[in-house]
């Protein structure tokens, strides 16, 4: 507190009252102050309120008091240490001392599997290779500072469906370096995210782990956010916006905000080494929001439970923990972690020499660093799983036809063809493409191992570090044999896999594969929403958005872009009870609005009852509500008589006057916003893309890497409404990121929204 008033004191001095300060990229202020007090700080002057306020909520330590069990002044102290955290590391920000972060360490990685299967662009080596990792090389860093909204956006998917469990906020110096990369090993294996901080005596976990050449970085789950303790607040930031952004809250409501992350958010602070009052009165703040303190020392215990689930300080002096040696320990101690907090993880077991999970999915393989790939654009690389005949099928049979990687010489380029076949009781021709995409990720989330692409251009690195482990290309079957049984087990009885690599024969079953690909490229342009009679919805994001409902009709993907109305139908043969469930078209409203009672019912039972009306092709009139995941945006320009379409990786500002985060904070949640909806990328392709507005010829303005990222298919679009002009008449950031200028521009190319119907 002390520290927090006199530095404001300072800055005020210095800077003058009306200096403004802000985290980078988020909408929501000083994201841990802005929930429990509804306060917007954005100047130096409305620091002071709230430091009053946090040195209200600490009451003299009395010398003679009686033990008491209860924890209320202790809480009450680590909400005001949050606040005065908070509030130095936003100073820093106004002093200019926060550490740069790399500009691409926060983009997305490049859409290696789309949603549908018809649309692919070829990986292109410099977007891989953008994908810059906090920790270039040994011994030297970047620090991450506060996690930006795209970011959280970007994981809000990975957090529903279970892939990201919780986080894990570590904060202090590991035992040893072995110890550090232990514990991060386990975490990310896990798929846990983690977040980094503090030190003990100067020395941190992130420098352990910069010492033993781990990548850090958003790809790889690892965060660092800074060596001391204090920047460990950005973590309880991040756990407020995800409560803000998913569950539909707003600033000030703590309560909800709290309980949504005690509920919601299984996170826990894992303090190693010495815990000093800085570190205590931080867990005590912590605890507030049901997040347990797990410390790796003998420090005294808070054993009842009633703000967390379970116990709420829990120590586990790390020499005292059963095992023989240190790298046991470590593993039971995160074992340990994950129990106290109930985080519930499902991990399969695949017999491969490497770690294997998750967090290794973004990891890249950079070309020093690499032993060989395949694939890479100048050799042909393509991946196929179709369905079999269970005779024709012997279940964990892996083949490698043609050189394994001890024949191949270091940093060749070489070709592949991996072929997967399945046979399975339920097993469908159509599910075909859903397993299919599943090889990217399976693939990626071996530690050392990259896939980019998918169908005919695959394109693989192996590592040198893998390759010396005993990684081999049988591996890659083991990977796909276990993962495909174990997250398909309804639909899946025999998998087998043949690897192949000689030129001759990988060229010939590519064009058996194509053909197939070709086929179902057909198909899938066939599946229209009149050709089915029953569309899927999805409710995965009802566990952080508890009212949000997607319906998943053949032309428009989900929201998030990561399921379509196949995946969707794949998903309810896996698990009739999960999260989609079929809904028979029943009782025509409107044919133009795409209104059934039978969807406005399901919606309205499975919305809490907030929700009466859904329209599936209007977004003026009742639309699809909006969780928080979503992969764009798109908003009404009543001036323009059209919309915008604002992507999730835009930082810049729009013509609404607004950025992707303050646009995405007003549509999120849940709610139903006529005029505003979020939406996944490739809706934008679809023949049912807005059909009430006017279609395509109704979008004024898209985001300019979007437009670029999409430009041949969207031309595609152009072109099948007889507009081939339309998207350069499209405005984006680079013309116009005002009202005035939008209209400039609009009338100037002659925009055809501009003579449709009045959209009011
Ligand atoms: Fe969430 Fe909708 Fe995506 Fe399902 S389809 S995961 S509900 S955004
Ligand atoms: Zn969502």
């Amino acid at each position: 507190m002390a520290q927090a008033e006199r530095e404001l004191d300072e800055a005020v001095k210095e800077h003058g009252p009306e200096t403004p300060v802000a985290f980078t990229n988020t909408a929501y202020y000083l994201p841990v102050i802005y929930g429990y007090t509804g306060q917007k700080v954005e100047t130096l002057d409305g620091m002071t309120p709230i430091l009053e306020k946090a040195r209200a909520f600490l009451t003299p330590v009395p010398t003679d008091k009686l033990w008491l069990p209860y924890l209320g002044e202790t809480l009450d102290a680590g909400v005001a240490t949050l606040f005065a955290q908070e509030i130095i590391e936003a100073l820093r920000f106004v002093r200019g001392e926060q550490p740069e972060r790399m500009s691409l360490s926060g983009l997305a990685l490049p859409p290696a599997a789309p949603a549908t299967d018809s649309a692919f662009t070829a990986p292109d080596e410099a977007a891989v290779e953008g994908r810059v990792v906090s920790a270039p090389s040994r011994g030297s860093y970047t620090l991450n500072g506060p996690i930006d909204d795209i970011q959280l956006r970007t994981w809000g998917i990975q957090l529903v469906d279970g892939r990201m469990p919780g986080f894990a906020a570590i904060v202090g110096c590991a035992k040893s370096n072995e110890v550090a990369v232990k514990i991060v090993r386990e975490l990310q294996r896990r798929g846990i995210l983690i977040f980094l901080s503090g030190n003990v005596n100067g020395r941190s976990i992130i420098h352990q782990l910069v010492e033993e050449g781990v990548q850090l970085g958003y790809d790889t789950y690892t965060v660092p956010f800074g060596t001391d303790t204090i920047s460990a607040i950005y973590a309880l930031g991040f756990a407020t916006r995800s409560a803000l952004t998913f569950g539909g809250l707003t600033g000030g409501q703590a309560r909800e905000v709290l309980e949504y992350n005690k509920n919601r958010v299984f996170a826990f602070v894992l303090a190693l080494g010495e815990v000093d009052d800085l570190k205590y009165a931080t867990a005590a703040g912590a605890i507030t929001y049901g997040f347990p303190v797990i410390a790796d020392t003998l420090i005294p215990q808070i054993l009842p439970t009633g703000i967390t689930t379970y116990e709420h300080v829990v120590s586990m002096p790390f020499d005292e923990i059963r095992g023989n040696d240190d790298l046991e320990r470590a593993e039971r101690l995160v074992e340990r972690c994950i129990e106290i907090r109930g985080v519930k993880i499902s991990m399969v077991d695949v017999d491969i020499p490497v770690a294997y999970g998750p967090a290794f999915e973004g990891e890249i393989v950079r070309r020093e660093a690499m032993q060989m790939e395949f694939g890479a654009r100048t050799t042909p690389g393509f991946e196929y799983l179709r369905m079999a005949d269970p005779d024709d099928v012997q279940d964990g049979r892996v083949q490698v036809v043609g050189p394994d990687l001890d024949e191949m010489e270091e940093g060749s380029n070489n070709p592949i063809g991996i072929v997967v076949e399945v046979a399975g009781r339920r097993m469908q021709e159509d599910f075909e493409p859903v397993l299919e995409r599943q090889i990217h990720h399976l693939v990626n989330f071996a530690e050392g191992l990259q896939h980019i692409g998918q169908r005919d251009i695959t394109w693989i690195r192996v590592s040198k570090n893998t390759y010396t482990r005993g990684f081999r290309l049988a591996h890659l079957g083991n990977i796909l044999h276990a993962s495909l049984h174990s997250d398909f087990s309804a639909i899946v009885d025999k998998v087998q896999i043949t690897v192949y690599t000689n030129l001759e024969q990988v060229e010939e079953l590519r064009s058996v594969a194509r053909a197939a690909f070709q086929e179902r490229n057909v198909k899938t342009a066939n599946l229209t929403d009149e050709s089915v009679d029953t569309f899927y919805s999805c409710t995965l994001c009802q566990s952080f958005a508890p009212d949000h409902v997607c319906i998943i009709n053949p032309e428009r993907v989900g929201l998030c872009g990561a399921y379509n109305w196949l995946d969707c139908r794949a998903s309810y043969e896996l698990n009739p009870n999960g999260p989609n469930q079929p809904v028979v078209k029943r009782g025509l409203i409107s044919e133009e609005l795409g209104e059934w009672e039978s969807f406005n019912e399901f919606v309205y039972q499975h919305s809490n009852t907030n929700i009466d009306r859904m329209t599936l092709y209007s977004i003026m009139d009742a639309p699809m509500t909006s969780c928080g995941c979503f992969e764009c945006i798109m908003m009404l320009i009543p001036e323009a008589n059209g919309f915008m379409i604002v992507s999730r990786d835009d930082p810049s500002m729009t013509p609404a006057g607004m950025t992707f985060s303050t646009l995405a904070g007003m549509a999120g949640g849940g709610q139903q916003s006529p005029g505003m909806m979020g939406h996944g990328k490739y809706y934008l392709l679809s023949k049912k893309f807005i059909p009430k507005e006017g279609g395509f010829k109704a979008v004024v303005w898209m985001s300019a890497n979007l437009k670029e990222e999409m430009r041949a298919e969207l031309q595609e679009v152009c072109e099948g409404i007889g507009e081939p002009d339309l998207l350069d008449k499209i405005a984006d950031s680079n013309v116009a990121t005002t009202v005035e200028e939008l209209m400039a521009y609009l009338e100037d190319i002659g925009h055809p929204a501009l003579k449709m119907p009045s959209l009011l």
